[in-house]
């Protein structure tokens, strides 16, 4: 596959207005399972009470630890912005069928200043480590919806924040996230001029290669030509591009999810992706994979397939263009990735060896067989298909 030459921002500006119009012509196709997706997410806000100032002022989450950057190790500072939530959750898709990310929103009334002071909020807690001219940072932006969309994060906030992230020497990389249709030329442009010499990337959750997969399991409502008009337009600013891979999506079994990612890893590395992000699906609250969890019709995959995946999908020359990282939520917890059990001593080997390859950005690093408690039963699941 490669990608199209043609006129990037009328293609942009043309699918978002192709979103809306199929999501109002959309009567019966899927409406099942929008329906079911729009009642999973309402049900928790019933029981909200969550207005007040101070908490519309403090974020999510702040955090750093040590992350590869693209030229070695360095560290990482992330800001989880509690935001209005993401358009395509808010419409009458209901959303992706695995996030969760709806459960920490604000409500609509929540306003710029609000952001503005979520995000002095990051800064001053990271102030010491911002101030050290030995620091390497990547300073990481999550929305958990599209940060270059004005109706979640307005304009001049955005443009607020990336001019103060580009006035710090220590910050080297500067990476948000977004939805393609929301990636434009003009809005690119009014980036441009913020972040100077700095590496900057824009994640998008293209989840797998798969436009069936991604439009009828994981309820995504955007194809796979969306994300290559992206890649483009973000390579043609000089800019990068991150790919956001589901290992796992709902309703695919061990084997079909390793075929899937390993098909997603080889088509984004044809597409020089600068870096590929495999995130292993964890069971999020009041999410279609948290019902079928709880049938016991889906499981989050085992470490051992993450490491098979992670050391046959790319080689080490490919490593060198395109950056591997995988950082998994819950891992090692029922609820993420994990061996047979969250107690079997494989898990924190495992995790180890995940760990090493992510810094090391080496495949050798992974064995080809894991000899002990988990490894027969695993290989029985994977024969037998089972989840
Ligand atoms: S996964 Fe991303 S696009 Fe899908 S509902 Fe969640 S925030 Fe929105």
């Amino acid at each position: 596959m490669s990608l199209q030459d043609n006129n990037n921002d009328n293609d942009q500006n043309f699918m978002q207005k192709e979103i809306q119009e199929w999501l109002s012509s959309q009567d019966n196709f899927g409406k099942e399972l929008w329906d079911e997706l729009v009642y999973l997410r309402n049900r928790p806000l019933k029981k909200r009470k969550y207005n007040t100032q101070t908490q519309l002022n403090r974020p999510v989450a702040v955090f750093s630890k040590p992350e590869r950057l693209k030229n070695g190790m360095g560290t990482e500072i992330t800001l989880i912005f509690r935001s209005s939530a993401c358009s395509w959750a808010k419409s009458k898709s209901g959303g992706c069928t695995m996030c969760g990310y709806w459960n920490d929103r604000a409500p609509e009334s929540i306003t710029g200043d609000n952001y503005w002071n979520q995000f002095q909020a990051s800064l001053s807690k990271n102030e010491s480590l911002l101030k050290d001219l030995t620091s390497k940072i990547v300073f990481k932006i999550f929305t958990s919806g599209s940060f270059c969309d004005p109706k979640e994060i307005p304009g001049e906030i955005q443009f607020r924040i990336l001019k103060t992230l580009g006035e710090f020497s220590t910050i080297k990389e500067i990476v948000i996230e977004s939805r393609p249709e929301y990636i434009t030329k003009q809005i690119l442009e009014q980036y441009k001029p913020f972040i100077g010499d700095k590496y900057f990337e824009i994640g998008v959750g293209l989840e797998t290669s798969s436009d069936f997969i991604r439009m009828n399991l994981i309820n995504k409502g955007f194809n796979f030509n969306s994300f290559l008009t992206a890649t483009k337009l973000l390579h043609s600013f000089n800019f990068g591009i991150k790919a956001y891979i589901l290992f796992k999506p709902p309703f695919i079994n061990e084997y079909g999810a390793i075929n899937d990612s390993f098909q997603t890893v080889r088509i984004c590395i044809e597409n020089k992706v600068d870096t590929i992000s495999i995130n292993p699906t964890n069971i999020q609250m009041h999410t279609l994979s948290s019902e079928l969890e709880k049938v016991r019709q889906f499981r989050s995959p085992w470490l051992f397939s993450l490491l098979w995946l992670l050391k046959h999908s790319i080689t080490n020359d490919e490593l060198k263009q395109t950056r591997v990282i995988c950082d998994p939520s819950a891992a090692g917890k029922e609820r993420g990735v994990h061996n047979c059990n969250p107690y079997d001593s494989s898990n924190d080997y495992c995790l180890e060896i995940l760990h090493k390859f992510v810094e090391t950005q080496n495949t050798q690093v992974i064995p080809e067989n894991f000899e002990g408690s988990c490894w027969n039963e695993y290989n029985f699941e994977i024969l037998l298909g089972n989840q």
